[in-house]
């Protein structure tokens, strides 16, 4: 590499360090360095993260998500340790690009994994997929998808299964633990190889936030690498592009050959696990993932010990897409009966075992959804319900007295509830951090709607989602991340009123700035966008995006504690440059200019599109960036000063106006002093952070008069403690009066 090269990536490279998230994941960094036979210890993301790296893997990307962020994050701070090993790793502006960069993978011997959170992120990616499955790649590709399904789950539910099977990729889904998931790592690069097909590896959130061990190897350095660069392009071969007439070849090979050298594989590696139980005429068929629900399950049911020894045959699939029929054949052949545990739907695996065995012509009775729920999680209790149907059906010499009385004792307890709740708990539903900057714009947006009347409210993917909640309820659709502006389209043509798109900076550079900024603009529509400029794609854990503020922002700020995102104008200037004609910047705590703004927006006769841009650092990051940084002055006896709102309870009218239009956590109800009021006041607890909120809705709402700001002072000089103590000899004077 020529110098100028190396020194342009080290820059690009420094940047990218020196803006890394305020999180550190320096212990993590030090879990990837472990060498062969020391004992890894961890949760399950990091240990896959750890297997990329002993797979000899070269490059990394992805665009960050629960429960996978973990990966990318980890990976980005360890850059100087990769660096070392020759290993790249992109932080993809989104999943679309994460995909189309294991392109290097189809004609080069280059190992290659990216990550994201799957179903969404999968859908993303779906194009570059395709194109990717079609020509099959030479060096082993791994996708590995956050599985977000079920409790606990953010995004539609959905699976990954059916991209498996409509572009023919090998679909892992490891059993949850530690050796076996490093294992189905390394073997899936090779199983990806062997049949130049990609694979996908599906981990739930269970999965990733597991803790367990493993012994580890070294890290294998990858041969072709940033340190060891390719000499040359690889020839030109029409056959390793993805159009016609190519595409009807590439048909073909997937159905004879991949497929064929994929199942060889799979058994050949014993891929597939199998616990053959001590009373082998019931058998069970489980994706890897849930195997842990089920020994719960049966541990409950007293069908396996402490250890999860069953005596039920159990055929765990750490590969879901390709099975091998012949495998599954050999399993059911000689059973009496067959439960197939897929959590999700539609049941692919089950209809495709189904007709496996039929055309086997093996009768063995087979069961799965008629048991089980149709949709929703396998947890252990929902899997102990279909297994106490199956067991109980073919088994009478087996006490499940147990199992079952812990099943009734559970529908009671729920039945119990229910009497006690006949009026419902108040919903606490999710909320913005206390100080979140993008608060203040949904005060401003329904005072401003108090005015204008109720808005279509095109809602996004990011921290403002949290405003479809209580006590904002603004959002009429949510269609996709970056996509609110897009998703206005059909409506505000046919209303008479402008409509809002509403959309963080993150949604903004994943993919608003083209399916919604560029085609508005195309359009000539007359659109109003509100983006959300926080810093920092802060739903996924604070990464960073381009519009962050950056390292020399940070050293240069003669205050820290003021916002640092104004600094940055990548985001006004790309508006500027694609010609957005109407354009204002507020500070998203001004609530009565935001309201002031928005109405313009809405009323102004410019016709084309209107961005207002919410500037706010996002509070979670700012608390990181400036705590460390106050402790410092605090400790050496600098003056310090925290501000506080409260609330007067003589004063407070008890209409609560000020908690409808702010829902911060930390203003709340308690009970009224006065024994002749009966409402409860507001108030202000301890975790107020001093947003400034509190003030501003009571400005711009004309709220009672209650709400009073304090200044917290450690360290005072001299004059403010001599202030102070004749302010308190005046209180003790008047008190005395
Ligand atoms: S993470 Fe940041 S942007 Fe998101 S709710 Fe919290 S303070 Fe607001
Ligand atoms: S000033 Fe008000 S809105 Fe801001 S953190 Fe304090 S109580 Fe919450």
């Amino acid at each position: 590499m020529d110098r100028g090269r190396r020194l342009a990536q080290d820059a690009g490279r420094t940047r990218r360090r020196a803006v890394g998230v305020e999180v550190s994941f320096a212990r993590e960094v030090e879990a990837l360095r472990l060498g062969a036979g020391a004992t890894f210890h961890g949760e399950g993301i990091l240990a896959v993260t750890k297997a990329l790296l002993q797979s000899g893997v070269a490059y990394v990307g992805g665009y960050q998500g629960a429960p996978v962020s973990h990966l990318l994050d980890v990976m980005v701070q360890a850059r100087p340790y990769l660096d070392e090993l020759g290993v790249h790793v992109e932080a993809c502006s989104n999943e679309a690009s994460a995909a189309a960069m294991l392109g290097a993978s189809i004609h080069y011997p280059v190992r290659g994994a990216v990550t994201w959170k799957s179903i969404v992120g999968t859908n993303v990616a779906a194009d570059a997929l395709s194109n990717l499955a079609s020509p099959g790649v030479t060096g082993g590709v791994l996708i590995v998808v956050g599985e977000d399904y079920g409790e606990g789950a953010s995004v539609i539910q959905e699976r990954t299964h059916a991209y498996a099977l409509k572009s023919t990729m090998v679909l892992l889904d490891p059993r949850p633990e530690l050796a076996n998931m490093v294992r189905l790592v390394e073997q899936g690069f090779a199983l990806s190889e062997a049949s130049n097909l990609p694979a996908m590896m599906q981990l739930r959130i269970r999965a990733c936030h597991m803790r367990g061990r493993f012994t580890c190897k070294d890290n294998v350095a990858p041969k072709v690498s940033t340190r060891a660069p390719l000499g040359a392009a690889a020839p030109f071969d029409y056959a390793r592009l993805a159009h016609p007439p190519v595409t009807f070849i590439h048909e073909r090979l997937k159905i004879e050959q991949r497929l064929p050298a994929a199942r060889r594989f799979i058994v050949e590696q014993k891929l597939n696990e199998i616990f053959p139980g001590t009373r082998g005429e019931l058998g069970i068929i489980v994706q890897g993932g849930v195997y842990n629900s089920l020994v719960r399950a049966l541990q409950r049911l007293g069908l396996a010990d402490t250890f999860g020894r069953s005596p039920l045959s159990i055929l765990a699939l750490n590969v879901t897409f390709p099975l091998v029929p012949e495998q599954i054949a050999d399993f059911c052949r000689d059973k009496r009966a067959v439960l197939v545990l897929e959590e999700g739907q539609p049941e692919y695996i089950e209809q495709e075992i189904l007709a496996a065995l039929r055309r086997k012509e093996i009768t063995t009775p087979m069961f799965g959804k008629e048991l089980m729920g149709a949709a929703g999680e396998y947890t252990a209790e929902a899997v102990a319900l279909g297994l106490e149907r199956f067991v109980g059906k073919y088994v009478d010499d087996v006490d499940l007295s147990a199992g079952r009385s812990w099943l009734q004792s559970n529908a009671a307890r729920r039945k119990e509830i229910a009497q006690i709740l006949a009026r419902p708990l108040p919903p606490r539903p999710p909320s913005f951090c206390v100080g979140c900057p993008e608060r203040p714009v949904f005060s401003a947006l329904k005072l401003a709607q108090q005015e204008v009347g109720p808005l279509h409210v095109a809602a996004d993917i990011g921290c403002h989602a949290f405003a479809t909640f209580e006590p904002f309820s603004q959002g009429h659709s949510i269609l996709g991340y970056g996509m609110s502006l897009a998703s206005r389209a059909g409506v505000s043509p046919l209303m008479k009123q402008r409509t809002l798109s509403i959309m963080g900076d993150g949604g903004f550079w994943h993919n608003g700035l083209l399916s919604g900024v560029q085609s508005a603009l195309f359009n000539g529509d007359d659109a109003v966008l509100m983006i959300m400029k926080n810093g920092y794609t802060s739903a996924t854990g604070t990464q960073e995006i381009i519009s962050s503020p950056d390292e020399s922002t940070r050293d240069s700020a003669a205050d820290k504690r003021e916002s640092l995102v104004a600094q940055n104008q990548t985001i006004e200037n790309t508006l500027r440059g694609l010609g957005v004609g109407w354009t204002r910047t507020v500070h998203s705590y001004h609530v009565d200019e935001m309201r002031r703004t928005v109405k313009e927006a809405l009323s102004t006769s410019f016709a084309g599109l209107k961005v207002i841009i919410a500037e706010g650092e996002c509070q979670l990051e700012r608390q990181r960036r400036i705590k460390p940084w106050v402790a410092a002055l605090t400790k050496r006896g600098a003056r310090v000063e925290r501000v506080k709102y409260g609330v007067d309870e003589d004063v407070c009218t008890g209409d609560h106006a000020c908690i409808r239009l702010s829902g911060c956590p930390t203003l709340t109800l308690k009970d009224n002093p006065d024994p002749l009021r009966l409402d409860p006041v507001a108030t202000v607890i301890d975790g107020c952070v001093g947003c400034g909120l509190c003030g501003e809705n009571a400005h711009a709402a004309t709220l009672c008069p209650s709400f009073y700001r304090a200044e917290v002072v450690r360290n005072p000089g001299f004059g403010e403690r001599a202030l102070e103590r004749l302010r308190a000899g005046a209180r003790k004077l008047l008190l005395a009066a």
